[in-house]
């Protein structure tokens, strides 16, 4: 123990033992040789850390950082041992020596341990190679997914478009059938004339909507759209409507959107026409559409005084097909909120809604200033947004 407090009291005292130039027999060019290459070591040892420091920093969450850092701490303490090697020809610490030997050991041995520890996840570490092989497979794949769907959508496409052929003639053989032998039939013939008729035009609506549901979303060819003059027409297109329920429809200031227009116009229009639609009996309808600004994003909310929706179902409308209510209640397809959901959903948004049942719903659509689909990503070999 003595020992110990004698060297920590002595540390810096250097007259028990001469210089290291009168230690043994050196040349000047034995001597020089071992001072010049331990300087240079540890010049060498002093840069290692400080680009190990700079690589931290600048590569902001490199993994097993630690690791580095205890790296970093070793190679230092390696480097001040042969510093104190030069420096010793003149000026013989062997304590500091020692001590600064003992703190390398430490070190050492601390970046052993943690080598050992880190070395599997080390392993398991991606080299930019493999990384950039991942990132072509997943090009690759995105772009047999944007190829494999556009094919899906051009089968639903030319289905529904195939459709509308015999569906027209049918329509036109029983509008036929009336005028040209409508004396004839009885009471009976003529009903199933007018069921038939009824259905084949539910079917027409049925594939136009679905030509819609399948045609949204696919241009990726985008426009400036000015939201206003969207709503403006689709008020217009509707006024039927509007004026046979005395609706009033209250369109706030609205944005100006890079997309493509036929897309945005079916969301809105959608919505707008549930509102009109799915209404209280003796409630005059009134729909309110807004916009916010979030930044990066702009959130719309289509509002109605309508029947509402039970929460339990706020998933399922927006499902293709699925309907709350009976088609003698209120006519359609269960296809509109599921366009409304494919297209925001290509464009990276969002789409929901919050209602009370017997007060009213607030659809909302939220949908990034910037709209970047998959298939643009698959065309740009960019993973990155282009703005
Ligand atoms: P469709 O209106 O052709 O039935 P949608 O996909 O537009 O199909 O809507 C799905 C279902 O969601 C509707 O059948 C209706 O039950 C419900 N729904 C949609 N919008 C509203 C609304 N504004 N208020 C109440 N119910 C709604």
């Amino acid at each position: 123990m003595n020992e110990v407090i004698e060297f920590f009291q002595q540390l810096a005292n250097v007259n028990d033992w001469p210089p290291r130039w009168y230690c043994g027999r050196w040349t000047d060019f034995h001597g020089w040789l071992y001072i010049v290459s331990d300087l240079t070591i540890w010049l060498a040892y002093m840069a290692i850390p400080l680009i190990l420091i700079r690589f931290i920093l600048v590569k902001k969450g490199v993994p097993l950082s630690g690791v580095f850092v205890l790296f970093g701490a070793f190679i230092l303490l390696c480097g001040l041992t042969h510093l104190l090697d030069a420096i010793m020809f003149w000026w013989p610490a062997y304590r500091i020596n020692a001590l600064i030997r003992f703190c390398t050991a430490m070190v050492s041995i601390a970046t052993v341990l943690a080598l050992i520890r880190y070395f599997d996840e080390a392993v398991g570490l991606r080299t930019s190679k493999e990384y950039d092989r991942e990132l072509s497979f997943r090009q690759q794949a995105m772009q047999e997914l944007t190829r494999s769907n556009e094919e899906l959508q051009q089968f639903a496409y030319i289905a529904s478009h195939d459709l509308q052929s015999p569906l027209k003639t049918i329509v036109n053989y029983l509008t036929l059938l009336e005028s040209k032998h409508g004396e004839k039939l009885d009471t009976d013939a003529v009903r199933l004339i007018n069921v038939s008729t009824a259905a084949a035009e539910r079917m027409r609506v049925l594939i136009n909507d679905l030509l819609d549901f399948s045609r949204v979303g696919t241009d990726i060819d985008f426009q400036t759209v000015d939201l206003n003059e969207v709503l403006a027409e689709i008020l217009e297109e509707h006024q039927t409507e509007i004026r046979s329920t005395g609706a009033s429809v209250d369109v706030g200031p609205l944005p100006t959107i890079r997309a493509h227009r036929t897309d945005l116009k079916q969301v809105f229009q959608n919505l707008v026409t549930n509102g009109l639609k799915y209404r209280r009996a003796d409630v005059v309808p009134h729909i309110r559409i807004r916009a916010t600004d979030e930044g990066s994003q702009y959130r719309f909310t289509v509002s109605d005084n309508g029947i509402g929706i039970d929460s339990k179902y706020y998933d399922r409308v927006f499902q293709i097909f699925q309907r709350l209510h009976g088609r003698n209640e209120y006519p359609g397809t269960g296809i509109g909120l599921a366009t409304c959901k494919k297209v925001i959903d290509i464009y990276g948004g969002q789409i929901g809604l919050n209602s009370t049942v017997g007060v009213g719903s607030t659809f909302y659509v939220v949908i990034p200033k910037v709209i970047k689909t998959s298939q643009h990503y698959a065309q740009t070999h960019s993973l990155y947004p282009v703005n």
